[in-house]
């Protein structure tokens, strides 16, 4: 008896243990967010549990009603799904695999074991995942990857991987791409002027365009290059997708002008370079490289353009570039020297004074003229240090002469519009005056119209202040800029050059003659002097007397020339 109670006592112990694994067990499966699945070979009975009836609408009992997932995943993935539940057809212990789902955005995660024993298969177990938040996580990433957030463009990265795919392939089936760039005119003055909220609304909006222009063609794509800049890149520019036709279709888009959001309207134009393989370039970050070089190309000769690649324009580029680093080292070791040209008084032919006119002398160039580098110097800011040179190298030969040739006259310095700028301008010209004890009234300023552009009244106020201490001021080239009236009535001038142009056709052309008299009797009007530029003939000086012009520069009477030279000039007076 007491066999058989121990017996039970046992059984009901182990029992006992067994429900309470079982319960441990079903406890942990209940827990966990994912689906399972047990499958018997033995028996052929499958169980489900964990958080399979939250996942599924449907029981498993045996293999066969497994199929219902082929109905609820993406058809691309049922092969590798069967493949995967039934891995036990080819041997396998354990596989998985991610199946998107085939009516939602929603991915799952198989996984999958066979348990082996003696060489078959005794046990299946599937453990499913719902992994949709991982998914769109990398999806996000990936996005970021190929597009531009703003206008749902390609980024720049994917589309140079792009454009280098396109490349490779016409290198193959000997075709043409072709890269456009295009770039909206003007874009900083909407940015500055409306904010770059509106800036960015504008770039969004016509990027837009641009996409519904570049879709449905897989040899045509667009991309966001950055700010204002959007890129095409053309596999074999033909028909429908040949650059004229596209170039024509932007430009049909911005016809209409924007509506913002805030209701403000804004017009645009956009200036379009293109380089093409292979005759441009052969790689892509070249092609890039080259159409955005056109682009500008066709900016700087009026806007609105498209530009094809030209080898000339790239040597222009090429050599200003050139030009750039060979200028940054003169800077460095001063190599400028300053010219100086003579001014005489129409009348008595008496000297008025010289113009001073910087040259710069290159190793292997020789002498450049201002010219060709002054523009240059005014794009990468070392004209305020040429400039502050300029001025202190003038002023300084001035007060030399004026001490060995006991004379006075005026020395005139070409000032560029980017000098102005500069808060300590007015001070830093005083200082040197102070310093070779030059008077105000010994120099004079040449400014153009070019400054009176942007900032008027910064610029207004800093010439009211030099002008208020004696300093000259004088307008150069005019006639060959906007030469408003009214400017001339609000600024501080002292004297007007008449542009050489003007002198070039005075004699032969009676068009010219009338505006070159009436420029001399408006400026006398206004009490101001004037000087031509540019004279070389002896006819032209007489007209020129003739009509009351003050003032006579030019090679007829003196070119531009060393300290040196001019001093023999200054010995003979
Ligand atoms: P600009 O101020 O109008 O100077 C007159 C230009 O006409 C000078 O050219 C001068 O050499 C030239 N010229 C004078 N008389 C005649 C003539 O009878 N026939 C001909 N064919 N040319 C004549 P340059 O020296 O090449 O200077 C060109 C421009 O570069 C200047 O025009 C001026 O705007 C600028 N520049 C020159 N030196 C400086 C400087 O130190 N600073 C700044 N910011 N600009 C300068
Ligand atoms: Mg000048
Ligand atoms: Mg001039």
């Amino acid at each position: 008896m007491d066999e058989l109670r121990y017996q039970i006592d046992l059984l009901k112990a182990m029992n006992q243990k067994l429900v309470l694994q079982e319960h441990i067990y079903k406890t942990v499966c209940d827990m966990s967010s994912a689906a399972m699945l047990f499958y018997s070979f033995e028996r052929d009975e499958a169980y489900t549990l964990g958080n399979w009836d939250n996942m599924f609408d449907f029981k498993v009992r045996d293999m066969k009603d497994i199929s219902r997932f082929y109905e609820l995943i993406d058809e691309a993935y049922v092969l590798k799904l069967r493949e995967s539940l039934f891995l036990e057809k080819k041997g396998e212990k354990e596989t998985s695999i991610e199946c998107k789902m085939r009516d939602s955005m929603s991915w799952l995660r198989f996984h999958v074991w066979v348990i082996y024993e003696n060489d078959c298969p005794s046990e299946k177990v599937i453990v499913i995942h719902n992994v949709t938040k991982y998914h769109s996580q990398n999806e996000e990433l990936e996005y970021m990857a190929y597009y531009d957030a703003l206008t749902g463009l390609y980024n720049r990265n994917y589309f140079v991987r792009k454009l280098g795919e396109f490349v490779r392939r016409a290198e193959e089936e000997q075709s043409i791409v072709s890269t456009m760039i295009i770039d909206i005119d003007d874009f900083r003055k909407i940015n500055d002027g409306r904010g770059i909220v509106v800036g960015d609304e504008l770039v969004q909006q016509f990027g837009f365009l641009l996409k519904e222009l570049s879709e449905g063609d897989e040899n045509l794509i667009a991309c966001h290059l950055s700010s204002d800049v959007y890129c095409f890149a053309i596999y074999d520019p033909v028909g429908n997708r040949s650059v004229e036709t596209i170039a024509q279709k932007i430009r049909d888009s911005v016809r209409d002008p924007f509506r913002m959001s805030n209701g403000e309207e804004i017009k645009i134009t956009v200036s379009i370079g293109v380089a093409e393989y292979p005759e441009a370039a052969r790689n892509a970050l070249e092609l890039i490289n080259f159409a955005e070089i056109v682009m500008y190309k066709g900016k700087a000769l009026g806007k609105n353009t498209v530009q094809y690649f030209d080898t000339p324009i790239l040597n222009e580029f090429l050599n200003s570039i050139d030009m750039e680093n060979r200028l940054k080292e003169t800077v460095i070791r001063n190599g400028f020297e300053m010219y100086y040209q003579p001014q005489f008084y129409s009348g008595n032919k008496k000297l008025r004074g010289a113009e001073a006119l910087i040259r710069w002398f290159d190793e292997e160039k020789g002498m450049i003229g201002p010219d060709k580098f002054i523009s240059i110097a005014e794009k990468n800011g070392s004209i305020i240090e040429i400039g502050k040179w300029v001025i202190e190298q003038s002023v300084m030969q001035y007060a030399k002469w004026r001490e060995k040739y006991g004379m006075r006259f005026i020395m005139s310095i070409n000032i560029s519009a980017l000098q102005y700028k500069r808060d300590d301008f007015v001070d830093f010209i005083l200082r040197v005056l102070r310093r070779y004890n030059v008077s105000p009234s010994e120099i004079e300023l040449e400014i153009t119209e070019s400054i009176l552009i942007e900032d008027f009244q910064s610029v207004m106020d800093r010439l009211c202040r030099l002008r208020d201490t004696g300093v000259r001021i004088s307008l150069d080239d005019f006639g060959t800029g906007y030469s408003s009236l009214s400017y001339l009535k609000k600024l501080p001038i002292d004297t007007l050059k008449i542009d050489k142009s003007f002198i070039d056709t005075v004699l032969n052309d009676s068009s010219t003659r009338i505006i070159t008299e009436s420029i001399i009797n408006m400026a006398d009007a206004l009490g101001m002097e004037t000087i031509a530029e540019g004279v070389e003939l002896e006819q032209q000086y007489r007209y020129l007397h003739s009509v009351g012009c003050d003032v006579i520069q030019g090679y007829l009477f003196g070119k531009p020339q060393s300290a040196e030279d001019f001093e023999k000039l200054l010995d003979r007076l």
